[in-house]
């Protein structure tokens, strides 16, 4: 008897962190997850959109398209309120094109310097779109608030995570362990909303 293989779905990344993040949730629900790195030569997307949402759905239709399979991309980054929401969508390049996350958080800091902490409120955001050839697609949306601290706390993580002030925890991201950011993360909120939406499109 030949078992029948679980659906595949392309995610969008390179990431092999979220990868792993995704792939549990998707292989709950039935699916193969397979990242972009399997793939040489890939036409990259550009993240142009103005919002979180509009990027994660430009990217999940064209790997959709390209693929002919269904696909799911992610777009995240931090806002922060006295900087009128920047980074934003900017988040991955804010201190240039190529900038490293070192760089990025350092700009920030500077941006930030001499504004008290009850001002240095901020959230970090994330969206998630699947979209298939078959013409269904979903998204869903997830966010943490937090502040801007003074220095650079904790190793673990990536991004803004040692600067991000979990106010609940009195800790940054840097210093929680996976499984707890996840539970409070925009990353792991936007998975859980896409999970339940999900299962309503795939029965
Ligand atoms: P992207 O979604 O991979 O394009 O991420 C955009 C940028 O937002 C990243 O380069 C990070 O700097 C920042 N970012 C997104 N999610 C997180 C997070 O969970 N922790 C820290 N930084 C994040």
């Amino acid at each position: 008897m030949i078992a029948k293989r679980k659906p595949e779905i392309i995610v969008a990344t390179r990431n092999r962190g979220k990868l792993r993040e995704i792939r549990r949730i998707l292989k709950s629900l039935g699916f193969r997850a397979r990242g972009l790195m399997d793939f040489e030569d890939l036409p990259e997307v550009e993240e142009d959109g103005r919002s979180f949402v509009e990027n994660a759905l430009k990217k999940a239709r064209y790997y959709s398209t390209y693929f002919g399979r269904p696909a799911l991309a992610d777009d995240s980054g931090l806002e922060v309120d006295t900087l009128g929401g920047a980074p934003g969508v900017y988040s991955a390049r804010y201190a240039g094109e190529k900038a490293s996350d070192q760089e990025n958080r350092k700009k920030l800091l500077e941006a930030l310097d001499g504004i008290p902490i009850s001002k240095r409120g901020a959230a970090f955001k994330c969206a998630i779109a699947v979209a298939s050839p078959d013409e269904w697609e979903v998204a869903a949306e997830g966010s943490c608030r937090g502040r801007i601290g003074f220095k650079e706390i904790g190793k673990r993580g990536f991004g803004y995570d040692s600067i991000f002030i979990f106010p609940r925890f009195g800790k940054t991201m840097a210093q929680l362990r996976l499984e707890e950011k996840n539970r409070v993360s925009h990353r792991g909120k936007a998975l859980r909303k896409l999970r339940k939406l999900l299962k309503n499109c795939t029965g």
